[in-house]
């Protein structure tokens, strides 16, 4: 049995030694299970790449994907995913913020018979207020809006079966909310709280305008609510200007001011002229996925692949034909492209 741990890494310098430390130790105590981890460079700017390689020159096995450039935490979570050979596949955060440990428990409720087991954050140490209360509204928000019902505060530390991981490869969107979409795929799936630590060592990759394009990622991708909107608000408008239609009637019956009345039409138009804008821009969004959808670009270009061929020596070695296979898959780069 084969456990792969898949870790995205961008400008993590500071953390991996101690990362790759805690995480082989974690993996080694598992019981009759052989591990690799699948780190994925993603475009760092820092000297991620040297320390990945040099990590990856003394351990046989860590296996190394290099993206061509800043592809984003969640496509570098997928590249990961593709490469990774595991019955199960444990995405876990370079940080150090997902406890290592807690890979245990998951792999237990998986030999239990879950096909997902997904980490749920009891609470969040060394983080904001702002970071907390904006993911609090934000997964209770989505859930609302989306017909796939999400775990609350669940993060991308989760376990898949290989099943699972099967499924969630044949998904092409490039829109990749992963968490909703490994919801998506059903199975039984079951939750494993943790305390979520603060980052070991240096700074948060997520400003608050990757967040935003995250959150908005993961809601027009999962929801056809905001546009759903523009038709009830469409509707409303309709009813008020029915009332001011009686109104105007009723006033030109009765009296016979006719002038008055310029700041409610006023008000009315920019209301209106508002209203339709951001509608448009609304469907301009959708459209938008949409042609990124249809160009059906690769997800991601790989730089450089590191620890394959260690993967198809064993394979060899065991005389597994498929794991030979598979291994040869990974490593050329047909496999992507094709996505
Ligand atoms: N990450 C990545 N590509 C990016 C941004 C982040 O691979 O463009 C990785 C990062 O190295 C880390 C994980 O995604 O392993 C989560 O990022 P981070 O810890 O910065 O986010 P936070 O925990 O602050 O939400
Ligand atoms: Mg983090």
């Amino acid at each position: 049995m084969l456990v792969s741990a898949v870790v995205p890494c961008y400008d993590e310098q500071d953390v991996l030694e101690e990362t790759h430390a805690a995480l082989s130790a974690a993996l080694s105590a598992l019981e009759g299970a052989d591990a690799e981890i699948v780190y994925v460079d993603d475009g760092s700017r820092d000297r991620t790449r040297e320390i990945l390689r040099a990590i990856q020159s003394r351990d046989a096995r860590a296996r190394v994907v290099s993206l061509s450039r800043n592809f984003g935490h969640q496509i570098a979570v997928s590249a990961g995913i593709e490469h990774a050979a595991g019955d199960c596949v444990v995405v876990i955060d370079a940080d150090l913020q997902d406890p290592p440990e807690v890979i245990g428990e998951m792999i237990a409720l998986w030999r239990g018979g879950y096909q997902v087991v997904y980490g749920v954050r009891a609470d969040r140490e060394g983080e904001t207020a702002f970071k907390k209360w904006t993911a609090r509204v934000f997964y209770r928000l989505i859930n609302r809006l989306s017909h796939v019902e999400m775990p609350l505060d669940a993060g991308d530390f989760r376990l898949m079966d290989r099943r699972a991981v099967d499924v969630l490869l044949s998904m092409p969107e490039r829109d990749r909310y992963l968490r909703g979409m490994v919801s998506w795929i059903g199975f039984r799936q079951a939750a494993v709280l943790y305390r979520r630590a603060p980052r070991r060592a240096g700074s948060s990759k997520y400003p608050l305008a990757k967040m935003i394009r995250f959150a908005a990622d993961g809601l027009l991708s999962f929801s056809l609510t905001p546009l759903r909107l523009a038709i009830w608000t469409g509707f409303a408008a309709i009813a008020l200007a029915f009332l001011g239609i009686m109104w105007a009637v009723l006033e030109w019956l009765f009296t016979n001011d006719l002038v008055r009345g310029w700041a409610s039409l006023f008000t009315a138009v920019l209301f209106l002229g508002g209203v339709q804008l951001i509608t448009l821009g609304i469907i301009g969004e959708y459209i938008g996925r949409i042609y990124a959808e249809v160009k059906r670009r690769p997800l991601y270009v790989v730089d450089e692949r590191l620890g394959f061929e260690n993967r198809r020596r064993l394979a060899v070695a065991n005389d597994d034909e498929d794991a030979a296979r598979e291994a040869r898959e990974a490593v050329g780069v047909g496999r992507d492209a094709a996505r």
